[in-house]
Order: C-alpha cells, then sequence, then structure tokens
C-alpha cells in the first residue's frame, strides 16, 4: 500500500480506500471478508454513505479490534427508507442516522463527516446553513473529527472548499469527467490543502463496459487516471467481493505500461462523443434536475423520470457537457 496525507487533516491515508456501496445486501461473511482482505492490505479509509442497517452491522463486526487504525467517513443527509437509498434534508432524520452508525459500528466517533450529495444552488443554501451547524455541533462533541463535502457539480464544489471548515471533498473523478473545470476543481484543492478523495473512478462501472464507446479500458487504467489528478489523495473504489478488491489492489503491483491511460482517454473522448455517461459535470440545472441521474433513469429505464418534465430547455448543461450531450432531446423523450 502506499501513503500520503490527506490535506489540511494532517492525517496519514491509504491511496486506495474502501467504498462500500456494491456490499449493500451481500451476506455477512463477504462484507466481513472485503472489509479484512482492506485492512490486512493497509486501507484505512473506508467511506460509508450507505444507511442499510445489515452493511452497518457487518462493517461494525468486521473492524472490530481495528478501528483505532483506520478513518470512517459516514454521511449527514443520508437515509434509508424501505431499504432504499434517501437523500434527506430533515436535520432530526439527518442526525438519526449518524448516530444509529456510530451505534451500529459500536464506535465514539467517526473520522469525516460529510455533509452529503449537494448538487443544486438552493439545497446549498439549506446545506451550508442548519446542516452545517448540526456537522459542526457533532465535532465539538467528540462524535466526528474533520468535515467533508461530497458533491458532483464543480462551481457548487469550489464554493464549498471556500470553508475553512470543509477538510475535505469527495467528487468524481474518471476519465468520462476529465475537463479542465475537474481539473480547475482539482488544484484549487491542492491550493488549499483541502483532502481530495476521489469517487466513481470508473464511472459507476460504466468506464469498464467495452460497449461504452468502443474503448476497452482497464480498472488499472482508471485507479491510476484518478490517483495521478492533481490534489487527489486517495480513491475509494467499491468491490463487491474479495476477488473484485484483490484486482483493485493489484494495483500496485503492475507496470507502467499497464497503468498508461493517455491512449484510452484520448479513444474515449472521440467515442463517447454524444453518449450521456451520468457524471454530472453539466450542473447546476436551473430547474434542480440531477441530470446525470434522470438521463439514466430514461436510458435505462429504471429510476424516477419525473424531472424530466421540469427541463425549461435553457441549455445551460448542453454548454458544460464535456461530450456534447443534447440533454435537452432526451429530457424531452423522457416526457413522454
Ligand atoms: S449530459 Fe454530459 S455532463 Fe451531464 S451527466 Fe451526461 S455526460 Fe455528464
Ligand atoms: S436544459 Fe433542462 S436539464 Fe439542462 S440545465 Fe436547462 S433546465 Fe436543466
Amino acid at each position: 500500500m502506499e501513503y500520503t496525507t490527506l490535506g489540511k487533516t494532517g492525517q496519514t491515508v491509504s491511496r486506495i480506500g474502501l467504498g462500500t456501496e456494491y456490499l449493500i445486501n451481500t451476506p455477512r461473511a463477504n462484507v466481513v471478508s472485503v472489509v479484512k482482505t482492506a485492512l490486512d492490505a493497509g486501507v484505512n479509509y473506508i467511506d460509508l454513505f450507505f444507511a442499510q442497517p445489515e452493511l452497518r452491522e457487518n462493517i461494525g463486526i468486521a473492524i472490530q479490534g481495528g478501528r483505532d487504525k483506520i478513518m470512517i467517513a459516514g454521511h449527514l443527509g443520508a437515509a434509508e427508507k424501505k431499504g432504499q437509498y434517501w437523500r434527506t434534508r430533515n436535520l432530526k432524520i439527518s442526525e438519526t442516522y449518524i448516530h444509529d452508525l456510530l451505534n451500529k459500528l459500536k464506535i465514539d466517533y467517526i473520522d469525516v463527516l460529510f455533509l452529503h450529495n449537494c448538487d443544486k444552488e438552493n439545497d446549498f443554501i439549506k446545506v451550508m446553513g442548519d446542516f452545517f451547524n448540526l456537522a459542526k455541533r457533532f465535532v465539538h462533541e467528540g462524535k466526528a473529527r474533520f468535515l467533508g463535502f461530497s458533491n458532483h457539480a464543480v462551481p457548487l464544489a469550489h464554493k464549498a472548499i471556500a470553508h475553512d471548515e470543509i477538510d475535505i471533498l469527495l467528487f468524481p473523478v474518471n476519465m468520462a469527467g476529465a475537463s479542465a473545470d475537474a481539473q480547475g476543481l482539482f488544484r484549487a484543492c491542492a491550493a488549499r490543502n483541502t483532502g481530495l478523495i476521489a469517487m466513481k473512478a470508473f464511472g459507476g462501472g460504466k468506464l469498464l463496459k467495452k460497449e461504452t464507446a468502443g474503448v476497452v479500458i482497464s480498472l488499472i487504467q482508471c485507479l491510476n487516471f484518478a490517483l495521478s489528478q492533481p490534489g487527489v489523495h486517495c480513491v475509494v473504489p467499491g468491490p463487491k467481493n474479495v476477488s473484485e478488491f484483490s484486482e483493485i489492489l493489484r494495483y500496485f503491483k503492475t507496470s507502467p505500461h499497464e497503468k498508461d491511460y493517455a491512449r484510452v482517454l484520448q479513444e474515449l473522448k472521440t467515442g463517447v462523443q454524444g453518449e450521456c455517461v451520468y457524471c454530472n459535470h453539466c450542473l447546476p440545472c436551473p430547474a434542480a434536475i440531477d441530470i446525470g441521474a434522470t438521463i439514466r433513469a430514461i436510458e435505462t429505464r429504471t429510476g424516477s423520470i419525473a424531472d424530466a418534465a421540469s427541463c425549461t430547455a435553457c441549455g445551460a448543461c448542453v454548454e458544460r457537457c464535456p461530450f456534447g450531450v443534447d440533454v435537452i432531446a432526451i429530457m424531452k423523450s423522457g416526457q413522454r
């Protein structure tokens, strides 16, 4: 494992951390073996945004005896409804779910408390008001050590990291989202010494599918892209099982040739033109649409497409999209 200093937190963090999203609804034995494999490999950063009780309990079991060696990140505003992920801005509910996290993990504090998944201007005002105050209270009470902000929209991420109390940014870093705007954000994090944790290194898995743009991209290239961006301290891939995590850990043993992503990046830029990769680099939307999620719902016929009806065809997203996606036409197709 390789380590670095996580920005102004001063903490030593492993370059590869563990995302836990794809451990949801897998057996306890699987969760425990993935987490233990990670810890044995020297991983010391675990992100746990999902509030599903079984997952929290299983991770609690897996970290027993090793809590002091790892940083655990939780998310204020991530809750659960009928087994599904639920983002909420209800203060009481959000607070309850952080206490639930502490209880289920059998720990006294979490290391990072993220203001969770804020991509819209009106939401930003709410989040940086009452929510921020609640998060600061957790720090004051010794139940969280550092504060973070998680989102997908470059302009709001800039605004968030301008707050001195925001120690860490959790942001998608992948080849699909490679743009001058994203690079500017990463450089701003580096300049402010803000910790930068890279999520969605595989573009939600889409980058690893050959048919995405007729370009074959490897997991190792995705990891190297994320870890090579300025300011990125740690990447948090989310494996489903030990076999997937072993492939991720192979990163440290691969040759520079296998890690080299420059050629596929160029091919991807050409091949993916016009195709949405759900990266949300087109946000914020004045109509408060989660554009990536809505397009994904329209294209895959899963999830809610109700927001498509709110599109005013203003074109702001089209100007920002690095892939020339005709968002307005896709939103219209979702209104039928
Ligand atoms: S429209 Fe473009 S910027 Fe927006 S989510 Fe799709 S690919 Fe990303
Ligand atoms: S065109 Fe539609 S989806 Fe795009 S920013 Fe405007 S309102 Fe939002």
